[in-house]
């Protein structure tokens, strides 16, 4: 057992239960929550407290939320949400992809210090502290200020020991170049989840990454650009391998976003694609793990003991 930052203070990984491993509860950018509350729509905060005891309800129990500060992260918000709903919900520190370009001028060190304070002494005055790190690459690669963040992770994780998240884009396998900065850093590899995994079916690719000791986040359901049904199979291939405890199934679903709330026509369509929220996997994509044949046992675990391995580091 290890005890690790919730935004409702310290949580037992025994105590995680069903755990999704990337979601975001609002996803807006820096201040808007502060200055601008009107982008994310009326009455949002209903909207996020909805959404939320509705995934209680469905057998959630927590959530890590993979929002950082450039994607208007406001951690006392993410409080207010788990107090009222009773869904854990655990928030990260980092960045995410395209920092400004002002970040490379800076050194891995000094962001390093900044996370660490957001994970030691707590975010923005708050006393709330992050309970993982996040670091973000995408289709270019690993950007010079994309790097300098990813250094400081490393750095901080290896002060603090909490977790790491990266955003990756797998069709181009990107977390190559991650990892090799990692290991040049020195983490260990086992104390890494590598997110948007199931971006790809390239079953070689996510083997050969599983084999470098990371978990897998297969965190987006349903997704783009790849079925949900072609990410259910990929999932299935990975179960069969014997690698269901590194596996972190997940949604990177949001409960109000500024970019939803500004389409209408997309935010429909997104909830026609997925009418269950933070409900899908349990109630879409295990079920069709089930009908491939996936054991009652295996499906018992996922979202179960991955998280909890992951956080206590086996
Ligand atoms: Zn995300």
């Amino acid at each position: 057992m290890t005890t690790i930052n919730s935004v409702l203070g310290p949580l037992d990984t025994a105590a995680l239960g069903f755990t999704l491993m990337h979601e975001h509860i609002i996803g807006s950018g820096p201040g808007i929550l502060q200055n601008y509350p009107e982008l994310l729509g009326a009455r949002f905060m209903d909207r996020v407290i909805t959404g939320l005891t509705q995934a209680r309800a469905g057998g959630i129990d927590t959530i890590v939320d993979a929002t950082t500060f450039d994607l208007g992260r406001d951690v006392s918000v993410l409080a207010e949400a788990s107090r009222q709903s009773g869904v854990n919900i655990i928030a990260c520190t980092g960045w995410r992809f395209d920092p400004p370009r002002f970040v490379g001028s800076w050194s891995a060190d000094k962001f390093a210090q900044l996370f660490i304070r957001e994970i030691q002494e707590g975010i923005a005055g708050t006393g709330i502290k992050a309970g993982i790190l996040k670091s973000a690459s995408d289709v270019g690669g690993v950007t010079p200020a994309g790097e300098t963040v990813l250094r400081a992770v490393a750095r901080a994780h290896l002060q603090t020991n909490v977790p790491i998240m990266l955003h990756s884009y797998a069709p181009g396998q990107v977390a190559r170049q991650q990892l090799a900065i990692l290991k040049e850093e020195g983490v260990d590899l086992r104390r890494v989840k590598m997110d948007h995994s199931n971006d790809t079916t390239d079953v070689e690719y996510l083997t050969w990454l599983l084999e470098q000791g990371c978990y897998l986040g297969l965190d987006r359901y349903p997704g783009f650009n790849v079925s949900s049904q072609a990410r259910t199979r990929t999932m299935k291939a990975l179960i069969d391998a014997g690698y269901t405890d590194r596996l972190l199934p997940s949604h990177d679903w949001s409960l109000a976003s500024v970019i939803m709330e500004a389409m209408p026509s997309a935010q429909e369509e997104r909830e026609r694609r997925n009418p269950h929220g933070f409900l899908y996997l349990k109630k879409v994509a295990f079920p069709q793990l089930r009908e491939m044949g996936v054991p009652e046992a295996t499906l018992k675990r996922l979202c179960v003991i991955g998280p909890r391995n992951f956080f206590e580091g086996i």
